[in-house]
């Protein structure tokens, strides 16, 4: 995207622009330790992750890798690991 001095970008860009790329480390939810609190929701600078049916749920499209919701979350029911691609 080429963007001139001044310039603004257009609204939604953050869908087009998928993240899930940047990865080094990619979250895993353990869906037993998991309660559906919704603090990693809270959390998540990227807006990646649902509660669903009482569970954390991930969209790795998006989800960079940041891990931050595994440091928040107060049940330690996110592990981070290394992303293999
Ligand atoms: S913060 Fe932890 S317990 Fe709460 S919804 Fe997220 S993964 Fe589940
Ligand atoms: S690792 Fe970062 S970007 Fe990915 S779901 Fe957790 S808080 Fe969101």
């Amino acid at each position: 995207m080429r963007l001139n001095a001044g310039a603004v970008c257009a609204g939604g860009g953050s869908y087009v622009n998928k993240t899930g790329h940047w990865r080094t480390f990619i979250p895993r939810v353990d869906t037993d330790k998991c309660n559906g609190c919704g603090i990693c929701y809270t959390y998540c600078p990227d807006s990646s992750i649902e509660i669903v049916e009482k569970t954390a749920q991930i969209d790795y499209d998006y989800c960079k890798g940041c891990g931050v919701c595994a440091h928040e979350c107060p049940r330690e029911a996110i592990a981070m690991e290394e992303e293999r691609k």
